[in-house]
């Protein structure tokens, strides 16, 4: 696998600490290339005669580099298809970059009108406030659709209730590599948007209806997380399950919230799963609200 690095210092632009970003460039076959970086949310790439499509653009700030990251590899084309694989800011806020360049951006149909009128509840912090212009999608997909392109069969797949309501994963059929958006935080508890329309079940099947269509050797670029395999979806999908499960047996048992919590039900997936944003705490906290639909309180 060639790997490369595009380094460089951040600090002259707006909004970001001076921290360096790395964007590493790997090559997976196909003129697919998967853009990870040191920040949230990768990025895929496919590069060929008929342009350069791009998978996710990441946060503004970012932008230039995935660009940068892109030239290396395209013979300094500008990018001309861009795919959102859902609503979040670490996954679109690059947008107006590449749409000032002359990108056409394209996503899921529920996320144009999600962007122009944001859920304000949103605890992410990465819902942007409400947008227009160039950060807006202008093809509004139904998910189904199969493009063909730089000698790929690009299928787009939709997932209604998972990780947000408007979730597409792509898988490059010939090049067996698909981006998997943030229907995989691989090796962490995920982040499910309860807010955006997420559920946990909706979250597993998607998982399950990726693990379908992919085999053993299929590359996957996990929307957070190292490039990452069948398997560890497999992982995820027997975590979540399981975890769903306890926390769904405590609350039939009549347990608050809080009791729910000091039970200490995943205390075994911690050391593995637990990280910076979906801490075990948060983890119970979304299967809570999710078991029961309401906002836990503790007592
Ligand atoms: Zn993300
Ligand atoms: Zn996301």
């Amino acid at each position: 696998m060639l790997s490369f690095t595009v380094l460089a210092a951040a600090a002259t632009l707006a909004q970001e600490p001076a921290q360096e970003v790395y964007v590493e460039t790997q090559d997976l076959g196909g003129g697919v290339y998967g853009l990870i970086t040191n920040r949230a949310g990768n990025v895929g790439i496919s590069v060929g005669e008929d342009g350069v499509f791009m998978i996710d653009t990441q946060f503004a700030p970012i932008a230039p580099f995935l660009d940068r990251a892109q030239r290396a590899v395209s013979g300094d084309q500008p990018v001309e298809l861009v795919l959102n694989t859902h609503l979040h800011g670490d996954h679109m806020m690059g947008n107006a970059w590449f749409a000032e360049r002359g990108a056409t951006i394209m996503a899921h149909e529920s996320v144009r009108p999600a962007l122009i009128n944001p859920v304000t509840a949103n605890l992410t912090g990465a819902t942007p406030d409400p947008l227009s212009g160039d950060y807006l999608p202008v093809i509004n997909l139904s998910g189904g659709e199969t493009l063909t392109l730089n000698g790929q069969t690009v299928r787009l797949h939709h997932e209604p209730d998972a990780h947000t309501a408007g979730d597409i994963w792509v898988h490059f059929v010939e090049a067996d590599v698909i981006h998997a958006g943030d229907l995989l935080f691989s090796g962490w508890f995920p982040y499910i948007d309860l807010d955006n329309g997420g559920t946990v079940n909706g979250y597993i099947a998607a998982m399950q209806s990726i693990v379908d269509e992919a085999g053993p050797e299929t590359q996957v670029i996990a929307g957070h997380g190292p490039m990452s395999t069948e398997a560890d979806l497999e992982a995820s999908i027997a975590m979540l399950t399981e975890a769903r499960a306890r926390v769904a047996s405590l609350v039939q048992e009549g347990h608050s919230y809080s009791e729910v919590l000091a039970a200490e039900p995943l205390a075994d997936f911690h050391d593995e799963w637990n990280w910076q944003f979906i801490t075990t705490e948060r983890m119970i906290w979304t299967l809570y609200r999710d078991v029961t639909g309401e906002i836990p309180q503790e007592d």
